[in-house]
């Protein structure tokens, strides 16, 4: 039995209640029915926290309580407070898991950690996607076959303004001609991301049993391995150094003699 993770699933939670369609295949959100798939693997505890939640959901607590943090955002990424932020971005440098979702991509804390502008071409017509698996022995795609198919999707298109990945897990062929890198590892100080590209909320991709089994393995691969804060101490030296010549050590200093 793998080690118990507990994960926190965020959600800005806006289009679940604003439109019906995303109501009718979410009606307590996303992150509920993400949360949902993930506790049937049965190592995984899930808590639920949401844009108009007190801080978001994310107080100090809640994330010195999490090890993996999923991201969902989209229209209202602007909202999320920079505190929370560098709250959530300094538990990551730390150590703590991170799993940005399909619009994610525009999230402040994913822009944050990777650096770039993360802007991407695309497209709603309810194309085909098919998700193509390049890392098989990958801790993320266990259980995943060639590929994953989804019949109706929004496109995503290269390019996709991110740094080099650690890892690029999957890349997505779409109907209209484009191609993706929808599944990407990054590390960045102890922690590990991993960017996933599937979830447009009109359609019901947290349904997909293979989708979720990606997400869940994610949070396996993306689990601490250790919480270490940063810190940038002045050190003493292990061994016993030889006498230095000072004098070295000042050149270039005007000395009070020499004025
Ligand atoms: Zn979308």
């Amino acid at each position: 039995m793998s080690k118990t993770i507990n994960v926190t699933v965020w959600n800005e939670f806006r289009h679940e209640k604003s439109n019906d369609a995303v109501k009718a295949l979410y009606p307590d959100g996303m992150h509920a029915v993400i949360a949902a798939g993930l506790e049937k693997s049965g190592n995984i505890n899930c808590r639920l926290a949401a844009l108009d939640d007190p801080e978001h959901g994310l107080t100090q607590e809640v994330i010195d309580s999490t090890d993996v943090m999923i991201w969902w955002g989209h229209c209202a990424h602007a909202e999320v407070d920079d505190e929370i932020v560098k709250r959530v971005q300094k538990r990551v440098l730390e150590g703590m898991g991170l799993i940005v979702l399909h619009s994610g991509h525009f999230a402040k804390i994913f822009k944050a950690l990777l650096g770039t502008n993360c802007s991407l071409k695309w497209r709603e017509v309810a194309e085909k996607e098919r998700l193509w698996n390049l890392e098989p022995s990958h801790p993320i795609t266990q259980g995943i076959g060639d590929y994953i198919e989804l019949p109706n999707t929004e496109m995503y298109g290269e390019r996709f303004d991110i740094p080099t990945p650690d890892k690029v897990i999957f890349i997505s062929w779409f109907e209209g001609g484009e191609v993706f890198r929808s599944g990407c590892t990054f590390t960045r100080g102890h922690g590990k991301i991993f960017y996933f590209r599937p979830g447009h909320e009109t359609y019901p991709i947290f349904h997909n049993p293979e989708i979720i089994k990606v997400i869940t393995n994610a949070a396996n691969w993306a689990a601490p391995t250790i919480i270490k804060e940063d810190i940038c101490p002045n050190t003493q030296p292990l061994e016993t150094l030889s006498e230095k010549n000072v004098d070295f050590g000042k050149a270039g200093v005007v000395q009070a003699s020499e004025l």
